[in-house]
Parts: C-alpha cells; structure tokens; sequence
C-alpha cells in the first residue's frame, strides 16, 4: 500500500489495506432483476444530441424549479458508471454531478480502489434536482429513464456502482431495503451489466460508522470488475 491510498482509505474511515483479499460479506450473484426499457426514440442519440435534448427537456415538473440540468460527467468509455440519485443544491448550481463534502468522499472512495474520478463516468438517476432534496416521484424517474439508459448504452460499462437506496431502488426496480441489496452482484438484463450497491456518502458523512460496509461494497466491485473481459 503506498502513502496515497492509506490517506484516501483513513478519509473514508478504513485503517487497514485488504484489496488484495476477498471482501468480507458473502458473495452471490442474485437472479436477474427487471430495469426500465430505453425509449426507442432516444435510442440511435449520439452523446451531443443526447445532452442537448437533456438541457431542454420539459418532461416532468422537475424543469420549472431547476438552475440547470446535470448530464452526467466523466470519462464516456469507462469501465465504470457510478449512478446516483439526483441532483442536489450544489449540483444544480454547478451543473455537475457529487459535487461539495459528498462528491469529495466519494473521490476518496474511488481513489481508494486506485480511480481517480476522470477515469470514471459518474450520472444520476434524475437530471434535475427535486425541490428541497426529496425523493424523487415514481413519474420522474420514469420519465428520465430513457436519458440514463441512453447513457448505460453509450458507455456500456464493465460495472455499475449504484450510490444510496433510492438509485439502487429505481435502477433495479425494487423496493428492498438497501441492506438487502448490498453484498450481492446484480445483473442488468438488457445490458449483462453487473451492479454493486453502496451506501451514499451523504449517507456516510451522517453516520461514518457505516464506512466499513461501504469499503466493503467497494472491494465486492472492484474484484467483479477484474472478473470481467
Ligand atoms: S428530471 Fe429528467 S425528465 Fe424531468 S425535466 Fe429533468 S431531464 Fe426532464
């Protein structure tokens, strides 16, 4: 373990390196769960016309109280999406997605798997911030499926990491707690795209007891990444 990776492993609460070991929690890999269908009219979008139809998009009521949308930002070949939940206050200021003290613990935790946040391609699961942060509504996140799935295909990804209950829920349609879904490899269907779910690190930030879990989480991905092509 170099110097780095023990600084980003103590800023998500970790004191000791194991990548090298199998992480703790059983793995298993869950039967496929179903995933929102990709709107055939935003399926042959090229990555502009796919952010531009985002910047003016009306769907939902979601529009009205939004600075800006947030596409999504990163690396549009990577191996890695990290899918979030939607926009916050400082996202829709600044038009980027986990940004502030959450996006800065999530970098730690990326780096400590050795990824630095350019190397992946991190999007939400809604592109507008819900008023006052609330969870997003079921027709909000229906409507904005077909821009995330537009995006799944484009980078088609060795993994996706799902941050927090609600884009774990909405990603893998289902409403288990999301205790019940960490630990276990998903599958996408329509895209044989295995995902791990963690915690959120706004969550994390609340309640660090739970970094634990969530560098747990976080070795479940990377050795189901290296177990891929
Ligand atoms: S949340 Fe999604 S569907 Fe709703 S207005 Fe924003 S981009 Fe459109």
């Amino acid at each position: 373990m170099d110097l780095r990776q023990q600084y980003y492993l103590q800023t998500i609460g970790i004191q000791r390196w194991v990548l090298r070991q199998q992480p703790e929690s059983e793995t298993e890999i869950e039967s496929p769960l179903p995933v929102t269908t990709p709107v055939s009219s935003y399926a042959s979008l090229d990555w502009d016309t796919l952010q531009q139809q985002v910047a003016g998009c009306t769907a939902c009521a979601l529009h009205a109280s939004r600075k800006q949308t947030v596409f999504g930002a990163g690396n549009k070949t990577a191996d890695w999406l990290i899918i979030g939940e939607a926009p916050g206050a400082e996202e829709d200021a600044q038009g980027e997605p986990f940004v502030g003290r959450a996006g800065k613990l999530l970098n730690n935790m990326l780096k400590a798997i050795g990824l630095e946040r350019e190397q992946v391609y991190i999007a939400n699961i809604l592109k507008c911030r819900p008023p006052n942060n609330r969870d997003p509504q079921p027709e909000e996140a229906r409507q904005c499926s077909a821009y995330l799935a537009r995006q799944i295909e484009l980078i088609a990804p060795k993994i996706i990491l799902a941050i927090g209950r609600i884009a774990a829920q909405k990603l893998l349609d289902t409403d288990q707690a999301i205790g019940r879904l960490r630990g276990v490899v998903h599958q996408l269907p329509e895209y044989n795209i295995p995902v791990v779910v963690t915690y959120h690190p706004a969550y994390l930030l609340r309640k660090p007891s739970e970094k634990r879990k969530a560098w747990q989480d976080l070795l479940l991905a990377y050795h189901t990444r290296n177990m891929q092509n």
